[in-house]
Formats: C-alpha cells, sequence, structure tokens
C-alpha cells in the first residue's frame, strides 16, 4: 500500500492536495469512492484549489467533464460527491497533512514507524535492478533478500534472537554461516559458481565479494541486453539451489552434490526459459553445452 494512501490531508489553500487522487475528504481518495465520476473528469490529476472557487461567502464547486452524467447510477453518485463537498471548509493557509489516525482517534508512532519501513522497503525493492521475469517470482524476492542479508541463516536468525547452538555453516562446518560465506564463500558454493561459470564460457577465477556482485557478474562483460538477462537468470537460479541444498541437508539430512546442484539449475532454467522468456524453441543438448550465441542474441 503506497504511504500516501494513509496520508489525510487538512486543506488550507488546496495548492498542494490533487482533487481525485489524495485523501482530504471523508476517508480514501474521491476516484476510489466516486469512480464513475473520475472516470468523466476531464483532468485527473486536478488540485483541490483548481476545482473550488468562492461566490460571495459561499463556497463552489466546479470542474471540467468529459462528459455530463447520462444516466440514473452516474446521476446519484453526482449527487453523493457534491452532498460530500457541501460543508467542506476551506480555511486557507498552507495544507497540512496527518496520519490516518487508528479507530479510536489516536495517531499510533509503531503505525507510522510500520508504514515508513513498508516504505523504505517497497522504494529498495523498485529500485533494485536486478527483478528479472523470466525467473519466479519467489526467486527474485529470495535474491534481493540475500542481498540484504535478509535470509534465515545461522548468524542471521541468531542477530535476530532465535537462539542457535552452533553457528558453524552446515555444508562444510568450517567457518560460520552467514550469508556471504553461505552464498559465496563456502567451498560447496565456491565449487558450484565455479561448475556455472566454466559452463557458461566465462572467466572462472572470481572471488564475488557479496552477493551483488555475484548477480550482476554480467555486467562485466561485452554482451547483449538479452545475454545479459540470460546471464542474470542463471546467476539467480544458482543463488536459488545453493539455498535449496542448504536446506536440504538442515532438514532432511541429505547432502545434496555440486554435480546434482548444477544439473538441477541447468534443468530448472531450461523450464523457465521455454515457459517465460522469448527463448522458446531452445534446444536441450545446446542448452547442456550452452552453446547458444546465435539464439540468444
Ligand atoms: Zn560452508
Amino acid at each position: 500500500m503506497p504511504l500516501k494512501t494513509n496520508l489525510v490531508a487538512k486543506v488550507g489553500d488546496g495548492n498542494h492536495v490533487m482533487f481525485w487522487a489524495d485523501s482530504w475528504v471523508g476517508i480514501g481518495p474521491l476516484k476510489d469512492r466516486f469512480p464513475d465520476m473520475y472516470a468523466i473528469a476531464k483532468n485527473k490529476r486536478s488540485l483541490v484549489k483548481d476545482c473550488v472557487f468562492r461566490l460571495g461567502s459561499e463556497i463552489r464547486w466546479a470542474w471540467d467533464w468529459l462528459r455530463g452524467p447520462n444516466n440514473t447510477a452516474e446521476w446519484a453518485s453526482f449527487a453523493d460527491l457534491f452532498k460530500e463537498l457541501d460543508g467542506v471548509e476551506i480555511c486557507g493557509g498552507e495544507d497540512v497533512w496527518k496520519w490516518r489516525p487508528e479507530s479510536d482517534g489516536r495517531y499510533v508512532v509503531a503505525n507510522v514507524r510500520d508504514q515508513i519501513m513498508k516504505m523504505s522497503n517497497e522504494a529498495e525493492e523498485d529500485q533494485w535492478g536486478c527483478w528479472n521475469r523470466w525467473v519466479p517470482q519467489k526467486i527474485n524476492y529470495f535474491c534481493w533478500r540475500a542481498t540484504r542479508n535478509k535470509i534465515a541463516c545461522k548468524v542471521e536468525l541468531g542477530k535476530r534472537g532465535v537462539p542457535i547452538h552452533d553457528m558453524e555453516c552446515a555444508r562444510c562446518g568450517e567457518q560460520h554461516e552467514d550469508v556471504k560465506h553461505l552464498m559465496i564463500n563456502c567451498p560447496i558454493a565456491k565449487g558450484i559458481w565455479w561448475t556455472i561459470l566454466v559452463w557458461l564460457k566465462l572467466p572462472a577465477n572470481i572471488d564475488f565479494n557479496n552477493c551483488e556482485e555475484a548477480l550482476n557478474v554480467a555486467d562485466n562483460y561485452i554482451g547483449s541486453k538479452s545475454w545479459k538477462k540470460v546471464i542474470g537468470m542463471i546467476c539467480m537460479v544458482t543463488m536459488w539451489q545453493i539455498w535449496k541444498a542448504r536446506n536440504e541437508k538442515v532438514f532432511q539430512g541429505t547432502n545434496v552434490s555440486i554435480i546434482r546442484t548444477v544439473e538441477d539449475i541447468k534443468a530448472n532454467l531450461f523450464l523457465w526459459l521455454k515457459e517465460r522468456s522469448k527463448f522458446k524453441d531452445i534446444n536441450w543438448e545446446r542448452w547442456c553445452d550452452f552453446n547458444v550465441s546465435d539464439v540468444i542474441v
């Protein structure tokens, strides 16, 4: 939910409040409560000051229409809207914004904080450059979380107060299981990345400093937009499978080998490329050899 939905304006001069889109009279924006009127209003981005004028001591409301109301339902809606506007005070001065109060009329700090947290997350998510439509949403989301150290590995759980008896990596047992170790530095992860990079015919001796670098490895090379998108996709799925294999060890005690993980990565990618990308007629044998430079252009 956009932050602004929970902000309510007390109109002063109406210079900064949008007539249809902001919450300023009743509960919620007028465009949501009177969608049929919004549909036939000429300027969807009018400010309140554009729609109000004074006639002596009286306040009048008016705006341009694409056409007038032309059926019973629209006339009823028209009447309701003007009833809503009737009695609105426009006091002049600055427009003031407030948080929508809780049902008992209080403004709760926690609510405001939650909204701000949500907003910053949404903004961060929007700005993240790696979103990839060819990869299922849950994998996109997992990778975004990994770049923000927000996955449930032992060290991160410990930081959040979950009692963890040993912090050792579930795969190698050699170091603490934080996000960077698990995804990048663990010998198992290194083996998987190495095999994938060799498959892609890219230099395999890269030391990634963090998950973001791994996801953006294609930026180091010259290639078409589609090629970079496919490489980005492969890196996302690689991270996802490293995490899946780790979970199989933690929750089922199964050791998934590097070779098996790489096979799963290739097979899932092949399916998703066929299903979700424009490269529908990619061929399995050639895919296994990443001999696709004439297809992915
Ligand atoms: Zn490890």
